[in-house]
């Protein structure tokens, strides 16, 4: 293993306090859902939760691809449940989500790579809790038709996410078996779709990059027309993983924030310990309103 630099004060994890965190949990260990906040023991379970925000994480526990930073297993994958979609909608309705993300491992084996099961569940959230936002937070449809990306556009989320995660030189140590630009295409190809769908995308920093890499993968996000990006701290979940090359500072997420804003980003979270889904609903309740 390498020697990895000592956690500074600012990462700090809090436990989850809050009064309706064994509720939520209840309400989602009885309808057989994962969430990321809990699979990835996310810092800001507690607070999130309590705002009436999650992110569930459907089609499984098991991915086909092995990103270097994550830690879901990699391997064959089970079938798709048909009932899950409902599942995931009912759970939403009763824990009266404001804002729900909804990710998935990657689905390689399917032709689709999973997006009509996407579909489904955005159309079983918007019958049952129609007060929810959707934002998806998808795989790259590498291997699937174009038609795989259009399914889940055409059911209309409020927000489509899609990670880059890092800059393309870290792509082979860091998200092997992705292709940068093929990612970014990804993005672009949804506004063209639907020009009034907001897409998003985000970065974990520490990983290795330098702050030129950081500003022309935001020149690049621009370029595809992506308008909310986030940028996090990598946190190593185990010692098999990525090893973290440093702790950015606060003052440094400041800068970016900053330039990104400068760039055109429409919002923008860039703090240590801002995840893919961190506040999410807030910002774009917060943009819709203005
Ligand atoms: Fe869940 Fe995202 Fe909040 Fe973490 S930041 S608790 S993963 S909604
Ligand atoms: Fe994890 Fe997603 Fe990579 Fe699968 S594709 S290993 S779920 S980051």
């Amino acid at each position: 293993d390498q020697a990895q630099p000592k956690k500074p004060a600012w990462i700090r994890v809090k436990a989850p306090t809050s009064a309706g965190y064994k509720d939520t949990r209840e309400i989602l260990k009885s309808n057989r859902l994962h969430t990321v906040c809990e699979e990835a023991g996310c810092p800001n379970v507690g607070e999130c939760w309590s705002a009436g925000h999650a992110t569930m994480m459907i089609m499984g526990e098991i991915c086909t691809r092995g990103c270097s930073f994550c830690n879901i297993a990699t391997g064959k994958p089970e079938a798709l449940d048909a009932f899950e979609p409902g599942r995931v909608a009912q759970a939403v309705e009763k824990l009266g989500l404001r804002h729900v993300v909804l990710t998935s491992v990657d689905r390689d084996d399917l032709d689709d790579g999973g997006a009509e099961h996407f579909a489904q569940t955005i159309r079983a959230i918007r019958h049952r809790a129609p007060q929810a936002t959707i934002e998806v937070l998808t795989p790259d449809f590498l291997k699937c038709p174009p038609s795989a990306l259009e399914t889940v556009v055409a059911a209309r989320p409020d927000v489509f996410n899609h990670n880059l995660e890092t800059v393309p030189g870290l792509y082979p140590a860091v998200r092997p078996g992705a292709r940068y630009f093929h990612s970014l295409r990804l993005l672009q190809r949804v506004k063209e779709l639907d020009p009034a769908m907001f897409t998003k995308s985000g970065i974990m920093v520490g990983l290795g990059e330098d702050r030129q890499g950081v500003l022309q993968v935001m020149d690049d996000m621009r370029a595809a027309d992506i308008d909310f990006l986030t940028i996090g701290q990598y946190l190593q979940p185990t010692p098999k993983h990525h090893a973290v090359a440093r702790f950015v500072t606060p003052e440094e997420f400041k800068g970016y924030e900053t330039a990104a804003y400068g760039k055109g980003f429409l919002m923008v979270s860039a703090t240590p310990l801002t995840r893919s889904s961190y506040h999410a609903g807030e910002g774009f309740a917060r943009l819709r309103a203005a």
